[in-house]
Parts: structure tokens; C-alpha cells; sequence
């Protein structure tokens, strides 16, 4: 009776919750019970594995097929133990979302290794399904926000982007985000053959600040050319400015990239 309320106060969204689920446990009662109560929440894509071999294979596979299941991790199992499943896994998705449940108490220091090898969090057992509840929905919420900021981000980076090559670094500048992250996307943009990209483009840099958000002083009165930083305000001459060789990238003429496609994230 205490499951069902719970259930009940939380019911109303069951069919969108798409996130598929991986139960790694060697009691099939255990099993059994999240099972029905993940369903209760409107999750379907519920796999399991009584042992830790099957539970790494099953994970692998899931990946395979594109899919990043949420892990539900017992800390003993029959074969190998949650502190060889759980690398295993973050091996091969580093952002896979691992939840370790153990009869272990908290300070214990198994506990401590599972959170330091990278688990996203641990359950006591006996499991209470409120906990589950809990830990799932932090976990959607961090997956809307991930996807929200993303979808922001790339939106930046679609509204900079031009006809004529950009550099990296001033796209992330531009977009106030790090090169990496502008990368990401830049690359997956390339790959489907909406951007150009070219790798041996000069960019001028601030050399205080290593902003390139630098312009040419055009009332110089001396004979010499000079930038000025827009970020930082440092002057100096155009033979003092650093030079770095870096990647462009372009729009390729027939994609605009400013219609919007992301409008139904919102
Ligand atoms: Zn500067």
C-alpha cells in the first residue's frame, strides 16, 4: 500500500519516459520488484543480469545499439564484484549513469572506492523504492537540463558560423564556451556535411589575454600598425601580436543554419 501511493503521486507522465534501464542483481526477487516498480513509473526498457559477466555484456550491447541504459549495480554479485563492473562500464561510456546498491552502510570503505571509481550514486539495501524515485528523477532532471544547455549552445554556435571560415577559438570565444565543446559539435556538424572545415588557418591573438577578439587601430598616427583587445584593452603593435595556426570552419552555401531546428527541444 505504501508503494502504491507513492506510485500514484507520480503517475502522470507515464509514456514518456524513454530512458532504457539495466538491473545488474543476482536476487531475481530484487529484480522482479524495481522491475515493477520502474514500470510504475513508466519505464518499460528494463533489462536485467544475475550475474556481473552478463550485466558488462548486456551493457556493451546496449551501447552497440545506441543506447545508454541507466545501471542499477549490486555491489556483490556472484561472479565479480561492483569494483570490476563499474570500470568496465565507465570504460566504455564514461557518462553512463551507475547506481550502486549495497547492504554495505555508508561510511564503510567499499562504499567510499564504488563513489570514488566513479559511481553516479549509492542505495542502501534493503532498496526503499522512494530512494529509487528519487535518484531517477534527479537523474532526468540533469538529462533536460544536459539537453537544454546543449541545444542553447548549439544554437550559438549556428548563429556565428558564416559563409566565409571562422576560427575555433573565436567561435568559442564568441560563444563564450571552451574549444572543446565547440569542437564537439563543430565535428558532428562536419560529419553530416553542413560545415567545411579547414585546418591550417592563422588566427591573431591578444598577447596579454590570448583573446582573438582583437580589432586594428585605424587612427594610428604612428607608422606602425596596432590591435587593441576588446577584452582586456591591452595595445600593441601588429608585429607583437601572437600568431597561432588553428581550424575554420564554414557553412557550406546551401545549408542555413539559422532555420529552427531546434525549436522542438523547447
Ligand atoms: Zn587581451
Amino acid at each position: 500500500m505504501v508503494l502504491l501511493s507513492i506510485v500514484t503521486s507520480t503517475a502522470k507522465e507515464p509514456s514518456t519516459k524513454s530512458n532504457p534501464i539495466l538491473i545488474i542483481e543476482d536476487s531475481l526477487a530484487i529484480i522482479m520488484s524495481i522491475k515493477e516498480f520502474l514500470n510504475a513509473l513508466g519505464y518499460y526498457e528494463i533489462k536485467s543480469a544475475t550475474t556481473g559477466k552478463e550485466g558488462m555484456q548486456l551493457f556493451e550491447n546496449l551501447v552497440k545499439s545506441n543506447t545508454l541504459p541507466i545501471v542499477f549495480l549490486d555491489y556483490n554479485l556472484p561472479d565479480v564484484d561492483a569494483d570490476i563492473v563499474l570500470p568496465h562500464i565507465l570504460k566504455i561510456r564514461p557518462d553512463a549513469k551507475v547506481i550502486v546498491t549495497t547492504a554495505l552502510e555508508k561510511g564503510e570503505q567499499a562504499v567510499k572506492d564504488v563513489i570514488m571509481r566513479g559511481a553516479y550514486l549509492y542505495l542502501q539495501k534493503p532498496v526503499r523504492f522512494n530512494n529509487i524515485q528519487n535518484a531517477i528523477q534527479i537523474l532526468e532532471d540533469e538529462r533536460d537540463a544536459t539537453k537544454k544547455e546543449n541545444a542553447k549552445v548549439e544554437q550559438q554556435i549556428d548563429s556565428v558560423l558564416k559563409p566565409t571560415f571562422v576560427t575555433l577559438p573565436r567561435i568559442a570565444e564568441l560563444c563564450n564556451i571552451s574549444r572543446e565543446k565547440a569542437l564537439a559539435y563543430l565535428k558532428e556538424l562536419e560529419s553530416s556535411g553542413k560545415v567545411l572545415c579547414s585546418n591550417n588557418v592563422e588566427e591573431i591573438s591578444c598577447n596579454s589575454c590570448s583573446s582573438v577578439m582583437i580589432e586594428k587601430d585605424s587612427d594610428s598616427e604612428t607608422t606602425a600598425d596596432y590591435y587593441h583587445c576588446l577584452r582586456c584593452n591591452n595595445r600593441f603593435e601588429t608585429s607583437k601580436a601572437k600568431k597561432m595556426t588553428t581550424q575554420a570552419f564554414r557553412i557550406k552555401a546551401q545549408y542555413n543554419l539559422k532555420t529552427p531546428r531546434h525549436e522542438e527541444e523547447y
